[in-house]
């Protein structure tokens, strides 16, 4: 958890592959369905482009659906889901319904002017994805991207506009949530701020404290 530039999906990646747990974004999952247009897609895209949250009914069914299922076995870490008390109440009530539990909420922080310069910062490549920052990780070649040389975009929801918006949403519906955790489950703050590599060796050592670092622990979900 924590607030939209705080470095969720970054930082979520790299723990994928350090810890061995399967990462789902579900802003990537919602960008996804708006570039393949499913109907999902159509609906999500105005939501989005408004930096409002995806009305709970549709987000919900999907990400139960295809992120919960108890076809899909080991652990997952959540990135952008729950993001409001409802879709916590739903989580819940999935995982009692497939045996599975949440292990540990990681909660990263960091002030809003940080959060506002990431996100400002931020650029894509539409074609592969891959993330950039004109501050910290720039492209060699300036708006082009390293791997496939497209030129990069900036994501319509990292406007400074938008991005304020995205910021107030969080405190109004996310903030509620983390002190819902805070009073059911170990919370585990962590300081986002400083270099990427510093950030995910706080992580490491927030999860070793919580008792998952351990290469034998096979977590069901982490928030
Ligand atoms: P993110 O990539 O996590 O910053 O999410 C980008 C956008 O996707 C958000 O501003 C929302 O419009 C939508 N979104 C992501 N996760 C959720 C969620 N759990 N509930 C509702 N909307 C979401």
């Amino acid at each position: 958890m924590g607030p939209p530039g705080v470095g969720k999906g970054t930082q979520a990646i790299r723990l994928q592959y350090l810890v061995g747990i399967r990462h789902v974004s579900i802003g990537d999952v919602l960008r996804r369905h708006i570039a393949e247009g499913t109907p999902l897609g159509v609906v999500a895209r105005t939501y989005l482009r408004k930096g409002e949250l995806v009305p709970d009914d549709l987000l919900t069914r999907m990400i139960i659906g295809q992120v919960l299922s108890p076809t899909r076995a080991g652990g997952v870490l959540l990135d952008g889901f729950p993001r409001t008390i409802d879709q916590a109440d739903t989580l819940d009530a999935a995982l009692a319904r497939y045996g599975r539990r949440i292990d540990a909420v990681l909660c990263l922080t960091a002030p809003p002017e940080t959060l506002l310069r990431r996100i400002t910062g931020r650029r894509v490549c539409p074609a592969c994805l891959a993330a950039y920052h004109l501050d910290t990780a720039p492209p060699q070649v300036p708006g082009a991207c390293d791997n496939c040389g497209e030129r990069l975009v900036q994501r319509s929801d990292d406007s400074h506009r938008i991005a304020l918006h995205r910021l107030a949403v969080y405190t109004s519906q996310t903030q509620l949530l983390l002190d819902r955790y805070e009073q059911t489950s170990t919370v585990h703050r962590v300081d986002g701020t400083g270099s990427v590599a510093d950030v995910t060796a706080r992580l490491l050592a927030a999860l070793y404290l919580a008792g998952l670092g351990e290469q034998d622990r096979q977590p069901t979900a982490w928030v």
